[in-house]
C-alpha cells in the first residue's frame, strides 16, 4: 500500500454497495479511455484519490465546511495519480495527521461530522455572535407572528432570545471536538471482557421536524486491551445527540466514533427513544418507542457476543 492510499478504506457498512460499484465502474471506464497505458499501480492510486474526495461527502452525506474540501483540481488529481511518490498537499496532510480517519463521523481535526456552519460557530467573533443572535431572534419572532401570536406581549418579549439560546444549546454538539471529550481517558488495561454502560439518557433533535426525541442509549464494547473512561461513553453519546439527528444515524455515529477512537474488538449501541414528532403530531402514538441498533466488530460477527449484550441490557426480555 502506498502512502497515498493510506486514507482510503472500505466504506462503512452503511455505504451503499451500488454506489461503490458505480464508482468502480466509473474509474475503470476512465482508465480505459484516457489512461490506457497507465500501470495498475497508477490506477489504484487514481482510485484512492477519487475515493478520498468521494469519502468527504459520502455515507450519511454530511454537509462540510468548504474550508475542509479538497483543493485538488481534476488536472492535479491525474498528476497525483501518475506520480505515486509525489503526495498532494491533501494527501501529505492526511499522512502527517494521526487522526486523519477513514470514518465518516470524525474529521481529521477531531470535529465530529462537522456541518456547514461548524467552523463559523467555532471561530466567530463577539460581533458575529451578536449578529447571529439577532438573526435568530428575528426568525423566532416571525414564527410567533405566523402562529398568530403577538410577539410584543409581555410573556413573549424575551422568548425569541430564549429560544435562540436554547436552540444553540440543543445543537452544541456540532462544535464539540472528540479529542477534547476523550482527552487522555484511554487506558491500556489489558482488559478484554465486555463493558456496558446502559440507560444513558439522550436528548436529541429530529432533523425532520425540529422537535426533540429523547430516550436511552446502551453502549457496550469489548476492549482490545485499551479501555476508555466510563464517563466518556455518555459524553460521546451527547456529542452526537446535540445536533439535528435521526435516531438511526445517531446510533451509528456513536458506534463508529467509539470504534474509531478506541479501536476495540467490537462495539454495540442500542437506542430506544420516543419521538415527539410521533407522539404530539402525525400518528400520535404516545406509548411507542423506536429501537435502533448498530453492532460493529465482534458484536457483528459473533451471535453469542451480541446476544450476551442484548440480554445484559435487557432489550430482548421485554
Ligand atoms: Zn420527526
Amino acid at each position: 500500500m502506498t502512502s497515498a492510499d493510506a486514507p482510503v478504506r472500505p466504506e462503512s457498512p452503511s455505504a451503499s454497495s451500488a454506489n461503490g460499484d458505480q464508482k468502480h465502474r466509473k474509474n475503470r471506464k476512465r482508465s480505459r479511455s484516457h489512461r490506457r497505458a497507465d500501470d495498475d499501480n497508477a490506477s489504484a492510486n487514481a482510485n484512492g484519490t477519487h475515493a478520498l474526495a468521494e469519502r468527504r461527502s459520502s455515507v450519511s452525506k454530511p454537509a462540510r465546511d468548504f474550508r475542509d474540501m479538497p483543493e485538488l483540481s481534476p488536472k492535479k488529481k491525474k498528476k497525483t495519480a501518475k506520480a505515486s511518490s509525489a503526495l498532494s498537499p491533501i494527501d501529505a496532510a492526511a499522512d502527517s495527521s494521526l487522526t486523519r480517519s477513514p470514518s465518516p463521523v470524525i474529521d481529521f481535526d477531531g470535529l465530529s461530522r462537522p456541518s456547514l456552519g461548524t467552523r463559523a460557530r467555532l471561530d466567530e467573533t463577539a460581533e458575529q455572535k451578536a449578529e447571529r443572535m439577532e438573526r435568530m431572534k428575528g426568525a423566532v419572532r416571525t414564527l410567533l407572528e405566523c402562529v398568530g401570536e403577538d410577539p410584543d406581549r409581555e410573556g413573549l418579549l424575551a422568548t425569541p432570545e430564549r429560544y435562540a439560546k436554547a436552540l444553540l444549546f440543543f445543537t452544541k454538539g456540532y462544535q464539540d471536538n472528540i479529542r477534547d471529550v476523550v482527552n487522555k481517558a484511554i487506558f491500556q488495561e489489558g482488559h478484554n471482557e465486555m463493558i456496558i454502560v446502559k440507560d444513558i439518557e439522550v436528548f436529541s433533535m429530529c432533523e425532520h421536524h425540529l422537535v426533540p426525541f429523547t430516550g436511552k442509549m446502551h453502549i457496550g464494547y469489548i476492549p482490545n486491551n485499551a479501555v476508555i473512561g466510563i464517563s466518556k461513553l455518555p459524553r460521546i453519546a451527547d456529542l452526537f445527540a446535540r445536533r439535528l439527528q435521526i435516531q438511526e444515524r445517531l446510533t451509528k455515529d456513536v458506534a463508529n466514533a467509539i470504534m474509531e477512537v478506541l479501536k476495540p474488538q467490537g462495539v454495540a449501541v442500542v437506542m430506544e427513544s420516543s419521538h415527539l414528532c410521533m407522539v404530539m403530531r402525525g400518528v400520535e402514538k404516545t406509548t411507542s418507542s423506536t429501537i435502533t441498533s448498530c453492532v460493529l466488530g465482534c458484536f457483528e460477527s459473533k451471535e453469542k457476543t451480541r446476544n450476551e449484550f442484548l440480554s445484559l441490557i435487557g432489550v430482548n426480555r421485554r
